[in-house]
């Protein structure tokens, strides 16, 4: 924890002044650098939750397991991908999200983990979900996706 009066990088460290749990099981700390001297607070919170998504056009919205579980089934209609298997990505993805311990995480990162779960899964329904997310909306760019999935197998 760097002070934010010195912004002292040889980690002198600091004291600790006064510790006091909120309601919500945050522990806030009032500290003194022992560099400058002078005092800061830290605030540390429990993460229980997938960090806020946030969406392409800068908005942020909570992490909505049956949005993913969703679009991951529409990806794999009639197509020989178990629900149990749509189940398991969906809940690896939520445990990695939540793993991260961030406030919020760009929604790129959770297509690119669709992405990377559909490949193994079924390379037909990584194509429909690349089309949607990637904005595959040319011949070109479909192609190119296709054929580095065709190299890469
Ligand atoms: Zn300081």
């Amino acid at each position: 924890m760097l002070c934010p009066h010195c912004k002292d990088a040889n980690q002198e460290g600091s004291k600790v002044i006064d510790t006091t749990h909120d309601a919500r099981g945050g522990i806030r700390r009032r500290r003194e650098c022992k560099n400058c001297g002078k005092r800061y607070s830290t605030y540390e919170r429990p993460i229980l939750a997938a960090p806020l998504i946030i969406k392409s056009d800068g908005g942020r919205e909570e992490f909505d397991r049956e949005k993913l579980m969703r679009s991951v089934q529409l990806a794999c209609v009639k197509l020989p991908v178990a629900a149990a298997e749509i189940d398991r990505l969906v809940g690896e993805i939520e445990t990695k999200l939540m793993q991260m311990e961030k406030s919020e995480v760009s929604s790129r990162v959770v297509g690119d983990m669709v992405l990377a779960g559909l490949k193994d899964l079924s390379e037909i329904a990584y194509i429909r979900f690349a089309l949607v997310y990637l904005g595959l909306n040319d011949l070109q760019a479909i192609r190119k996706e296709v054929d580095s999935l065709i190299a890469a197998s």
